[in-house]
């Protein structure tokens, strides 16, 4: 590589870690996203000026088909469907890291990494370190995918003797590195993919919906080493650093996740960590529980007669788009001089960040967004907590139920308002599965209907 490629994948990799820095606020998330980009655009035409490159039109043939297929997909998906997507995308990533390393093993003399029976080891060790994480990525994300999107179900998935199952296929995969590394025996390789795929599966089945969040970021986290691993083999030191960062960036997220939920890392990265819930634990019975529910006008008073309120968005409020209904609703009480703030959990919605993203897209303004840690002890001095689509974030069986499969996660205490107005359509549990006691508290009022519909009527009783 000359010295202005050099310099230019430099100038790519600072790109990137801006458009890192960018995106953890959803202020500077435009600017870097465009970063991003940028970086994104100088990192290919770079690659593409190398004097390697001889067949561009087999290149262009395959940017075009990614473009149109990722243009497509990203123009139809729904906002609630982002998780399996970018699950799915992950997948692809995985996939690439088997093929390329596959594609050095069987051609080693046109990545220069010496000649068939002849691989230097340190390229063997890369490979087949890309190889395996690459194709635990791809399996994993593949039945994320499938969990997500409701193929599979979110149920954990266990049978006895799985943790000795899956430590029996780590240290296989380790003899089988090692064994690689001194024959380059390509039985070897193969057999070392197939159990990695075998791997990917049995990591993710144990692990239940409500903690695919931070399953999707790990993988994100995989996929960036393997990716990483297999810039090595391509000698290519821009994929070295993006693969380190999309590594280093989705493991730290996971970390804050894990922290957030009150799980354990190292549970995560070596799956299973949603097991300790054998089933989803109901309280009680739905149907013999008697439930107070009011119409938008009841809603309407409550609110208008409140000095505080704070808006607990979910789920629901994103299936139904309802949040340009809800920042009307709040700016009519903000009339009034009644303080409106939103509670933020980190795990509301599908995808972390998926609240902000949505209330930022209304025009909510920032400084009355506030996170769980900071606004969790003030329901207690708030008139109305006002939940919309929002469940399992705020289920107090996290707190005081150790069979539930979310016990431990940190939960929003809306309970503790004077009043709780819960907006859902009917009486079904959230992605968790779980019922909720709150619905059946003295002070709650169950809203029920579709969140958006609901919402604009109590903007138009509010304005009555
Ligand atoms: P939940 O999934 O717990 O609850 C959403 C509620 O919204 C449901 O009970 C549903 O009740 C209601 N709802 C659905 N559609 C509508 C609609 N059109 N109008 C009104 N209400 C509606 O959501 P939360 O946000 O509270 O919790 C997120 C859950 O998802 C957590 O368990 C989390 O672990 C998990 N998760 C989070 C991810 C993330 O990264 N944020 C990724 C993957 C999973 P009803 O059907 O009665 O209307």
């Amino acid at each position: 590589m000359n010295d202005v490629s050099a310099l230019l994948y430099l100038v790519a990799s600072v790109l990137f870690i801006l458009a890192l820095k960018g995106l953890s606020s959803p202020a500077t998330a435009r600017r870097g996203n465009i970063l991003g980009i940028a970086g994104m655009v100088i990192a290919i035409a770079t690659t593409l000026s190398m004097p390697a490159i001889e067949n561009y039109a087999m290149i262009l043939f395959g940017i075009m088909i990614g473009g149109i297929f990722g243009t497509v997909i990203a123009r139809k998906i729904a906002m609630t469907a982002m998780p399996q997507l970018v699950a799915a995308f992950h997948s692809l990533v995985g996939l690439a890291a088997v093929l390329i390393a596959s594609a050095a093993l069987y051609a080693p003399e046109s990545y220069g990494i010496g000649n068939s029976g002849n691989i230097h080891a340190g390229s063997l060790l890369e490979m087949s370190l890309g190889a395996v994480i690459g194709a635990i990525t791809f399996t994993g994300s593949i039945i994320a995918f499938a969990k997500l999107q409701g193929i599979l179900s979110g149920k954990p998935l266990r049978f006895s003797g799985q943790n000795m199952v899956n430590a029996l296929l780590g240290l296989s995969l380790i003899l089988l590195i090692l064994l690689f590394c001194i024959t380059e025996s390509k039985f070897l390789f193969i057999l070392m993919v197939l159990l990695s795929f075998a791997l990917g599966v049995l990591l993710i089945v144990p692990i239940g919906g409500a903690d695919m969040p931070v399953v999707v970021s790990m993988l994100n986290s995989y996929s960036g080493w393997a990716a990483s691993g297999i810039g090595f083999t391509l000698g290519n030191p821009l994929l070295i650093i993006t693969g380190a960062l999309v590594g280093a960036s989705g493991a730290i997220l996971s970390y804050i996740m894990c922290k957030a939920m009150n799980r354990s890392i190292i549970n995560v990265i070596f799956g299973g960590f949603g097991a300790h819930a054998q089933a989803a634990s109901i309280v009680g019975d739905a149907s013999d529980k008697p439930v107070k529910s009011g119409s938008a006008e009841d809603a309407a008073f409550l609110l208008k007669n409140s000095s505080s309120v704070i808006i607990v968005p979910g789920y629901g409020m994103a299936v139904a788009q309802a949040q340009h209904a809800v920042r009307e609703m709040a700016e009519e009480l903000e009339k009034e001089g009644i303080k409106v703030r939103y509670a933020i959990h980190p795990v509301a919605g599908r995808m972390p960040g998926h609240m902000n993203v949505l209330l930022a897209e209304a025009n909510v303004p920032y400084d009355s967004v506030v996170e769980l840690e900071e606004i969790n002890n003030d329901f207690s001095t708030t008139d109305v907590a006002f939940v919309i689509g929002a469940n399992d974030v705020t289920n107090p069986a996290a707190k005081n139920n150790p069979s539930s499969p979310i016990f431990g996660m940190p939960v929003l205490d809306v309970g503790s308002a004077k009043t709780v107005i819960f907006v859902k359509r009917g009486m079904a549990a959230g992605y968790a599965g779980i019922e909720n006691e709150l619905f059946y508290q003295d002070n709650t009022m169950m809203l029920f209907g579709d969140a958006k519909k609901v919402t604009e009527a109590l903007v138009k009783a509010l304005k009555a």
